[in-house]
């Protein structure tokens, strides 16, 4: 008999939380909760059941941001209120929801006085939106590539928010209402600033928000492995080598302390650390060839 996917992964240590197989291997329980989710045979599995509730609000946070809803419970129990968007720094805060349709990326929504804003999208998922509502709506969607659009349309819909991307991307958003050319920043909002970084797609772009939070996209990411700043090299569209020339740039031009990808984790330090860390990492993929 062929497998629905719903049954639990052998991996899965016992105990009522379990992931079940139809996980994609997105990553984004392991970012939310490394020490209760494991990897084996490229899916996530629950290496422990969670004991305390710092735990279990954690396993919450990771149930909520499958995209795939593989991380279940049995026997069920009511969902707690009020875990997403789980704000994590001033102001800028995880959406969760992670969708489907951008492979499981994560997003951010960002409080801002002149107009909030969403980076990428998350589901649009009735507790999110009540939450933005709650809050000041949406003044602005800014989307990082092609890849991660999923329900940007009904963001932007719902609230009247603008919505930015790069042309080469644009026929993935023909919604957009803001679509940048060329290879020069653009400021959004004040301290909100679009910058070109082509390589993973042809359109990628970053956003720097007050020479702190760089979002990244696929173009950059934290890598939990390696404990440093790191590039999907076999998850690169369109050319390594533009997009290594891309953050090359980016290391000349920007200052940013903290890191926020859509697939991989994020991470903050000081703007120095950052900045060698970036130059580094071009030196290391370029002496690669
Ligand atoms: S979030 Fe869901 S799909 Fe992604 S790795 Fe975790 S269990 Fe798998």
């Amino acid at each position: 008999m062929r497998a629905s996917g719903s049954e639990r992964h052998p991996g899965n240590v016992a105990g009522p939380w379990f992931v079940d197989r139809r996980c994609i291997d997105c990553d984004a329980t392991r970012q939310v909760a490394p020490d209760l989710f494991t990897r084996v045979d490229r899916q996530s599995v629950v290496t422990r059941q969670p004991t305390t509730p710092a735990e279990e609000e954690r396993m919450w946070r990771a149930a909520l941001a499958c995209p795939t809803k593989s991380v279940r419970r049995d026997p069920p129990q009511p969902r707690p209120p009020g875990l997403y968007p789980h704000e994590f720094a001033d102001g800028v805060a995880y959406c969760g929801y992670n969708s489907p349709d951008s492979y499981g990326a994560n997003s951010f929504l960002v409080r801002r006085p002149a107009g909030n804003v969403l980076v990428d999208s998350p589901r649009f998922v009735r507790p999110l939106v009540d939450h933005v509502a709650a809050h000041g709506g949406l003044a602005h969607v800014l989307l990082t590539h092609r890849d991660d659009v999923a329900d940007a349309e009904r963001w932007a819909q719902r609230f009247g928010a603008r919505v930015w991307i790069h042309r080469a991307d644009a026929d993935a958003a023909p919604f957009a209402t803001d679509v940048v050319d060329g290879d020069e920043p653009v400021e959004v909002q004040p301290e909100l600033v679009l910058v070109p970084c082509p390589g993973h797609t042809r359109g990628s772009v970053l956003f720097l928000l007050e020479d702190r939070f760089l979002f990244t996209g696929d173009s950059l990411y934290w890598s939990r492995t390696h404990e440093d700043l790191a590039v999907h090299v076999r998850q690169t569209w369109y050319s390594l080598d533009v997009q290594l020339a891309s953050l090359a740039r980016v290391a000349e031009e920007h200052r940013f302390s903290a890191v926020l990808a859509g697939h991989g984790s994020r991470h903050e330090t000081t703007r120095e650390d950052m900045h060698d860390r970036l130059v580094a990492l071009v030196d290391r993929h370029r002496a690669d060839g």
